[in-house]
């Protein structure tokens, strides 16, 4: 398998872990957008959000669960942002489903 995120899940590519159980890994973003920016991915690949079936409808919802509790865990009660790269116009670069975290700092809109 060669995808950078499986490989961070089997452990061959080092990661500093947030949260983990049987349905997703966390850890921190290698390049860091904001003071807080983790990764939340489940262990299953699944090569984006516009690849995801039917049956993938409570994994989604798992990861968005997930989510919330890192940033409950992390103490962003003035909020934070949940985000879905999604394939080229998306800017999505790793090409395994994963939301981004990313919480310290007030976000602008619209994103860029
Ligand atoms: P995206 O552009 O939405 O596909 O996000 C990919 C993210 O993966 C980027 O924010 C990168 O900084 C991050 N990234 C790439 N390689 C690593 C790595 N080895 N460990 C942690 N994060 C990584
Ligand atoms: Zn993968």
């Amino acid at each position: 398998m060669s995808c950078l995120f499986c490989k961070i899940i089997d452990g061959s590519i080092p990661s500093t872990a947030v949260y983990q159980d049987e349905q997703c890994y966390a850890f921190a973003d290698l390049h860091p957008q904001a003071p807080v920016h983790v990764l939340v991915v489940p262990r299953e690949h699944i090569a984006s959000l516009a690849d995801s079936v039917e049956l993938d409808r409570a994994l989604l919802g798992h990861l968005l669960w997930a989510a919330a509790e890192i940033a409950r865990a992390k103490g962003l009660g003035k909020g934070y942002r949940a985000v879905v790269n999604t394939g080229e116009d998306g800017g999505q670069t790793v090409e395994h489903l994963h939301l981004h975290l990313l919480g310290g700092r007030a976000m602008t809109w619209p994103p860029g």
